[in-house]
């Protein structure tokens, strides 16, 4: 194995680190920064809002903010977590004993704020600053020390250029409307919205609503416009689902067009004329900051390629981009991506070179695609994120998430599918590192 990248040990300095945004994802590299101080600088954390908290942060409006930055939040008021706080919470900072298993995102919120209290990255925090460019501007040979520039904008200081070491992204892949192409898509006369600016149910009392995309999203959404007796046809391209729905809401093929007359035409040539058409299609990845092109990388809507250990570009081995996967237990992936990478620039986990990083990535994409993976799921991880974060963990030197992280998080997973109207009811309490219990199974709401 060749030793690329930022070697501390080989280094006289503390490393500066840039951490791009202070959502849960920021939080936690901030967090572990700080812990390494015979390593590394207090961190810059660059966030581009007023407050932590990112996605937790809900937000009324849709549209801009003040200065003219797009809403990053796609926050809707009544949303509470698909995983309960005993999977959910950082390793190292449980949530409060005395709240049930699934939260209202304003608890979410609330803890993230305590988590940046508690470990002091609060102060180092640069509110309402956005990062607007980072590049790599200086390689020295022999070293393959790399210096990152990055230039923001707004908050106290206005535009300014500073230099760091290495670079973590934590700016989220939830803002960025992912709009599929639907031939005639012009032609709809209702309101067509994304799920991204969906904030409550009341909006859409007793309307007919076409819902596009049963994921997490498009099915919470369905659900609780059921409960303002909206009339929602729930149009994906899954298997029937076979779990109980309420009867408000109807299942149907994919969209296959919007006809001239504005009507909405599905797979199976049915066709239906909703005042509501709803997106919950997804997000695109997009850091409008990074020149993915000069870091090698290439960026598209649902993929970003190539990612060594789906964290840094084989080239830039000193810029990670924190939490890119999708089905995921987020908070404790981002625990121990943050580990590893912070391992990678002490220099305890030494790299293999470019072309051999490069390799391994392009061999586990084949495999994927051979097996019948779609290009755009290659970032889905799903039950391959265990062993993933096992082995950052052991090549990393730090101790893994405890197993009863992923026994119950695939126990929530089965409730989930058995009833999505009901699994939140079920209160779990945590007894040892392997093993979890049910505490009470509430009333029928
Ligand atoms: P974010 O929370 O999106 O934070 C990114 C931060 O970067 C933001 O504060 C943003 O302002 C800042 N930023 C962006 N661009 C810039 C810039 N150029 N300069 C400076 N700052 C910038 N996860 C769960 O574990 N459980 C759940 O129940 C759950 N429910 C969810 C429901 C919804 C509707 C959504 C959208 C997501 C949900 N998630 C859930 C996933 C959630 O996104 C992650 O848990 C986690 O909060 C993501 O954190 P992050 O830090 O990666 O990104």
């Amino acid at each position: 194995m060749a030793a690329v990248g930022v070697i501390l040990s080989r280094m006289s300095k503390r490393l500066r680190v840039a951490v791009v945004g202070a959502g849960a994802a920021g939080l936690c590299a901030a967090r572990h920064v700080l812990a390494l101080q015979h390593a590394f600088d207090p961190p810059v954390v660059y966030e581009l809002t007023a407050q932590v908290g990112g996605t937790w942060v809900y937000e009324e409006r849709v549209g801009c903010y003040d200065n003219g930055h797009p809403i990053h939040s796609s926050m809707y008021r009544n949303l509470r977590t698909n995983l309960p706080k005993e999977v959910m919470m950082f390793p190292d900072f449980p949530f409060d004993p005395l709240l049930p298993s699934f939260l209202p995102h304003q608890e979410v919120l609330r803890y993230l704020q305590s988590y940046s209290q508690h470990y002091g990255v609060t102060p180092h925090i640069r509110f309402e600053t956005a990062v607007e460019e980072v590049k790599p501007v200086t390689m020295e040979t022999g070293e393959g020390k790399v210096t990152w520039e990055v230039t923001s904008s707004g908050g106290r200081y206005g535009r300014r250029t500073e230099t760091f070491d290495a670079i973590f992204v934590c700016t989220g892949h939830y803002s960025d409307p992912y709009l599929p192409s639907i031939p005639g898509l012009e032609h709809f006369k209702g309101t067509l919205l994304h799920s991204h600016s969906y904030r409550k149910p009341e909006h859409f009392t007793g309307q007919s609503v076409v819902v596009l995309g049963a994921g997490a999203s498009g099915l919470d959404i369905s659900i609780e416009l059921a409960g303002v007796n909206a009339q929602v046809i729930l149009s994906h391209g899954k298997p029937p689902l076979a779990f109980p729905l309420p009867p408000q809401v109807r299942q149907a093929p994919p969209v296959r067009q919007v006809l001239k007359d504005g009507g909405v035409e599905f797979g199976d040539g049915s066709v239906t004329h909703p005042q509501v058409l709803l997106l919950c299609t997804g997000y695109s990845f997009s850091y409008p900051f990074l020149s993915g092109a000069s870091l090698g990388l290439q960026v598209e809507p649902h993929l970003v390629f190539p990612l060594y250990k789906q964290l840094l570009p084989p080239a830039w081995p000193s810029l990670f981009i924190i939490g890119i996967c999708k089905i995921i237990c987020p908070f404790p992936h981002f625990h121990t991506q943050v580990q590893f990478a912070l391992a990678v620039l002490e220099g305890s986990v030494l790299l293999p070179s470019c072309d051999e990083m490069e390799e391994e990535v392009r061999r586990e994409a084949d495999r994927k695609l051979m097996e019948g993976v779609q290009p755009r799921h290659l970032l889905k991880m799903d039950s391959d994120q265990w062993g993933y974060c096992r082995t950052l963990a052991s090549m990393g030197g730090f101790s893994p998430l405890p197993p009863v992280t992923q026994s119950l998080y695939e126990e929530v997973w089965r409730q989930r599918q058995r009833d999505p109207q009901k699994y939140r009811q079920i209160n779990y309490r945590l007894v040892t590192d392997t093993q979890w219990e049910t505490l009470e199974l509430q009333p029928d709401r």
